[in-house]
């Protein structure tokens, strides 16, 4: 038989009573269920033409001729705006993953320290000259989860902190254990985030500032990649900014999650 879904709210009532409140929430369930498999079916159907698409497009900017040299500028710019699509429709994609396939596995080993690693070399290789980069990662630590949501979550957070803070600026990643359990904070001296606007931040395609975050290549679904994926690990993200102080992007992985990692 079917299963049906449930929501439950428990409230204080008189002393030592509590109500407790069921609702069947099977509808809007199903609803949500349906718009996951819309957006995914979609995203899924517009990345071949959109390959073809740039693939012609590349080619012709790399090979002009006499009839495409006067449309050099155009060609560049749907070339331009063909990949924004393709990065929309690949971050489309990875949030109904982690929204749906990741529970069906089972969690694994993944060394988190290897991954910041990796990720603080790259960072230094590209933006080494541009950021003064502080790297704190503890060795041998590492979490019990899914691997590729978490590598959404540290690329979408050290990116975003790159993206809006302007060059000279300080960024700090780290990775460290207490008795609460894992942490892993990305903090910077750029543009910060007024109050207001931080409880919407991982909504998708929120911005506080649409031409700027378009500009920098963003696809205004990070931060709704960043939040899906750490619910399935147990964890969720925090936010402090001040406006033109910057900003720290902070979440904690519980501590039964945790490992010590063997060399
Ligand atoms: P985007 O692709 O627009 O960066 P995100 O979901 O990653 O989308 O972020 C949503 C919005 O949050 C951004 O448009 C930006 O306004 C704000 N934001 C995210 N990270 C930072 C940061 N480190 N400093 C200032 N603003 C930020």
């Amino acid at each position: 038989s079917q299963k049906r879904v449930y929501s439950c709210q428990i409230f204080e009532y008189y002393h030592n009573h509590k109500l407790v409140v069921f609702e069947d929430v099977n509808e809007l369930y199903n609803l949500a269920q349906i718009r996951r498999d819309f957006v995914a079916n979609a995203s899924h159907e517009l990345r071949t033409p959109l390959t073809v698409l740039s693939g012609y497009l590349e080619m012709m900017i790399d090979m002009p001729s006499e009839e495409t040299q006067m449309w050099q500028k155009p060609l560049d710019q749907m070339f331009h705006q063909a990949k924004r699509m393709q990065s929309i429709i690949e971050d489309l994609l990875t949030l109904s993953s982690i929204e749906s396939d990741v529970l069906l596995k089972a969690p694994e080993a993944v060394a988190v320290d290897d991954i910041l690693q990796i990720m603080a070399r790259d960072q230094l290789a590209i933006y080494g000259e541009d950021y003064e980069w502080h790297f704190e990662i503890a060795e041998h630590l590492g979490l019990k989860g899914y691997a590729e949501p978490l590598k959404s979550v540290f690329s979408n957070l050290i990116s975003n902190a790159v993206r809006y803070t302007p060059k000279g600026g300080k960024i700090q990643v780290r990775w460290y254990r207490d008795q609460q359990g894992a942490h892993f904070e990305v903090q910077d001296t750029g543009i910060g985030i007024l109050k207001e606007h931080i409880p919407r931040l991982t909504e998708r395609f929120y911005r506080v500032d649409t031409a700027r975050s378009r500009d920098t290549g963003g696809t205004g679904l990070g931060l709704a990649i960043v939040k899906h994926a750490l619910e399935k690990q147990g964890s969720f993200l925090a936010i402090e900014s001040q406006i033109g102080k910057g900003s720290i992007f902070s979440c904690v992985f519980p501590a039964e999650r945790v490992l010590t990692l063997k060399d």
